[in-house]
Formats: C-alpha cells, sequence, structure tokens
C-alpha cells in the first residue's frame, strides 16, 4: 500500500485514514488466524465435546455414564445446525456455487474439503470442493478427484448389516446392553449416509472402502472385545 498525501489532510481526516488502516490490519490478522475455518471449527469441537467427555466418562459413576452420549448427540447436533449456515460448495462441472439440502449436508459422502453432491444447476454428481464454509472462505485448494460412481453400496449394506449383528451377540448372551449401544449408533449412522447414497447415486468407492475397512474392523473390535472378557 502506498500513501501519495496531495493536500494536507485536517486532523479529523487523519483520524479516520489512520483508523481505516488499524482495521484493514487487523482484518488481515483475522483473516490469517482463521485461515482454515474447518480446522477451527473442528478444534471448537474438540474443545466443547472430546475434552469434557473424557473428563466426565472418568468422573461419572458407570450408571450414569450414558448421560454422556446423550450430551455428545446434543453437541454434535447444535454443531451440524451450525455449520449449514452459510456453507457452499462449487460444481466442478460448471462451476456454479450452490448449498446442499440439509440432509445431504448431514449424509452426503465427504472428505475433509470435498463433498459428492449433485449440482442443481446441470444435474452431474460430483466431488465438490466446499468454498464457502460458515460464511468463510475456504482458501485451501482441492484437486476434485474424477472417479467412477459405480460401487456396489447395496452389498455394502448388506455384509455391513451382518457384521453388525454379529457384533450384537456377545451383549446379547450375557444380557449386558451398554455395549449395544456405541454399535447401535454407529450403525444407524452409517446405514443412513449408505442409504442416502443409493437413493442419490452417490455411489463412490470412498464410502464403501470406508465401510469395509474401518467401520466393520470397528464392529468387530466391539464383537470381539466382549467375547474376549
Ligand atoms: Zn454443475
Amino acid at each position: 500500500m502506498h500513501w501519495t498525501i496531495d493536500i494536507p489532510l485536517t486532523n479529523f481526516q487523519q483520524r479516520l485514514k489512520s483508523s481505516d488502516l488499524k482495521r484493514s490490519t487487523l482484518s488481515d490478522l483475522d483473516v490469517a488466524q482463521n485461515h482454515d475455518p474447518i480446522l477451527n471449527f473442528a478444534l471448537k469441537l474438540v474443545i466443547l465435546a472430546v475434552i469434557p467427555t473424557i473428563i466426565v466418562v472418568l468422573i461419572l459413576p458407570e450408571n450414569l455414564k450414558l448421560l454422556v452420549l446423550l450430551y455428545i448427540a446434543v453437541i454434535i447436533f447444535l454443531f451440524v445446525k451450525a455449520s449449514y449456515n452459510e456453507t457452499y460448495y462449487e460444481c466442478p462441472k460448471c462451476k456454479a456455487l450452490f448449498k446442499p439440502d440439509f440432509t445431504d449436508h448431514v449424509l452426503a459422502p465427504h472428505q475433509t474439503y470435498l463433498k459428492l453432491l449433485k449440482c442443481p444447476k446441470c444435474g452431474k454428481i460430483s466431488w465438490c470442493p466446499l468454498k464457502i464454509f460458515m460464511g468463510k472462505d475456504v482458501r485451501v485448494k482441492v484437486k476434485p478427484p474424477e472417479e467412477k460412481l459405480d460401487a456396489n453400496l447395496e452389498r455394502c449394506l448388506k455384509i455391513f448389516t451382518f457384521f453388525y449383528i454379529i457384533s450384537l451377540m456377545p451383549s446379547i448372551l450375557k444380557l449386558n446392553w451398554f455395549p449395544l449401544i456405541p454399535s447401535t449408533v454407529i450403525y444407524i449412522i452409517v446405514f443412513a449416509e449408505l442409504k442416502n447414497a443409493i437413493k442419490k447415486g452417490y455411489r463412490t468407492h470412498v464410502l464403501q472402502a470406508l465401510t469395509y475397512f474401518l467401520i466393520i474392523p470397528l464392529m468387530l473390535f466391539f464383537f470381539l472385545g466382549f467375547v474376549v472378557e
């Protein structure tokens, strides 16, 4: 920035200019600190959800630990709802900027800066980069991957359901209901994601791989954990 002062400024004008300058420097600083709005959001979620949960789990007696799940559910719901405001994606095909519907906001397959969506303008389904998150520009540049959307998600859902039922067996046999809850919560979330993806044609291999290599092993972890016990 360069200053050209041709006419002498009055005291008031001078003050105005310097306060303008101050404001613009401050907002530049804001932008630098909020460079990655997703990171900020994740940090807040950790501070508000994860840390209190760990503390509460350590303090609460066994029979009250269910309250923690309720607390996490409320916090996550509030965060998801807040993150829907002023959040926009860009279609890589026609460059349209659009806001997905709330179901897709929650359930469409996603990666950190990408979401698999159907563009309301050109109707193409593709990985759309996140452009504005909660009113803030997302400056991270990501190249949307080209992917053949032909994953067999029906089969994936069947296998997942099979392992979910397996994961319930030890708890049912031992009449210990507590381990059923995390398994069931995970099942409901992944079931809803898979159903939404099947319905809308979001047949990404990312969702399939995630289910086979992360979610199902997690289910088996619950299963094996309680069988060994
Ligand atoms: Zn488009």
